[in-house]
């Protein structure tokens, strides 16, 4: 194979290797580039969040669960004192 033929051969490989990553709602498999924080294109069109903005929402509700037994926790307290 010439130099040149070995240079394209290469890149062509190299577009096949490319990495694919399973979109975290569909579970479609597309390549990464596609993806916009393990989303797919058509899923982002669909206004569906993304891998941060589902951690956020998660921890959010955490700290929600956690004050709110807290409060409760306070009012059993106050109950049983009062
Ligand atoms: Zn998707």
């Amino acid at each position: 194979m010439s130099e040149l033929g070995r240079m394209i051969w290469e890149n062509v490989t190299a577009i096949g290797d490319e990495e694919k990553e399973e979109c975290i709602h569909c579970g479609k498999e597309w390549y990464r580039t596609h993806h916009n924080d393990g989303v797919c294109r058509r899923c982002q069109k669909q206004g569906l969040p993304g891998r941060t903005e589902l951690a956020e929402k998660k921890l959010l509700f955490k700290w929600v669960v956690f004050i709110g037994i807290a409060v409760l926790c306070l009012l059993v307290f106050l109950v049983i004192l009062g």
